[in-house]
């Protein structure tokens, strides 16, 4: 394990995320306003599904760009990290479980309080562990580690491909993906929530060993009145 990142101010570098989008947009458009041509010539079954799959793909990157852009309805409220944590599992280990892995949580505390945005918090669960599971072709165990110090502490550890130190700054780039169909989007919007509940990501890696995703919050200890659930 090595290389510490500290995510920070690069992330919304404004000229960078705009050439980007004009990159990976305009490579679907004009794939979609070739095969339009051909289709004027030929209605060929194979051209419409090609367009229909660059349209999706447009779709979903802007999709994910918009939860970067738009200020969403947030309710930052006491919550239990490991009650958001067991949620996330019980929504995702079907999906895991159908690529050969497994979902450990290891709770090393009975409570772990966190002023958040519940379903931010679990949208950047979903992001790393769909990530952990992709890291894992051939399958394996994902580690969801919560304890608590003087901060609550959340630990993602896959055993999967790992990745190079020289890449580690790029994670949280926009656009920045190894994966065929990845949008390089999930990093940089579970560092930006990351970052709007003053917490901290590190990232720890070895190649053909695994990844751990390291976020720490701050504590909170809510009384009874404030809680959000239970
Ligand atoms: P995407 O998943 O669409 O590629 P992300 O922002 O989620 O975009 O991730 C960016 C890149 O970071 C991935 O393409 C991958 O190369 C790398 N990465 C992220 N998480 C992991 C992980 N757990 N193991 C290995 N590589 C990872
Ligand atoms: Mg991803």
């Amino acid at each position: 394990a090595r290389e510490i990142l500290e995510q920070s101010e690069k992330l919304t570098a404004v000229g960078q995320l705009a050439a980007g989008i004009a990159h990976e947009i305009r490579n679907p458009l004009t794939a979609i306003k070739g095969f339009l041509q051909l289709m004027k010539a030929d209605l060929n079954e194979n051209y419409y599904e090609i367009m229909f799959s660059e349209l999706s793909r447009i779709e979903l990157i802007i999709g994910e760009l918009l939860m970067v852009s738009k200020p969403q309805k947030t309710a930052y409220l006491p919550n239990d990290l490991i009650v958001i944590v067991n949620h996330v599992i019980a929504l995702l280990s079907s999906q895991a479980n159908m690529q050969n892995v497994t979902i450990t949580p290891v709770f090393e505390a009975e409570q772990a309080w966190i002023r958040c945005d519940q379903n931010q918090i679990k949208q950047v669960l979903v992001n790393m562990i769909k990530n952990a599971i992709e890291a894992m072709p051939k399958g394996g165990d994902i580690s969801i580690k919560v304890k608590t110090d003087n901060e609550v502490r959340l630990e993602i550890s896959d055993q999967g491909q790992g990745i190079p130190e020289e890449k580690l700054v790029r994670l949280g780039q926009p656009f920045y993906t190894t994966k065929e169909k990845g949008t390089g989007l999930g990093l940089l919007v579970s560092f930006n929530i990351i970052r709007n509940h003053q917490g901290k990501v590190k990232v720890k890696s070895k190649l053909n060993v695994g990844t751990t995703f390291s976020i720490s919050f701050p504590l909170i200890e809510p009384s009874a009145d404030q809680r959000a659930d239970s």
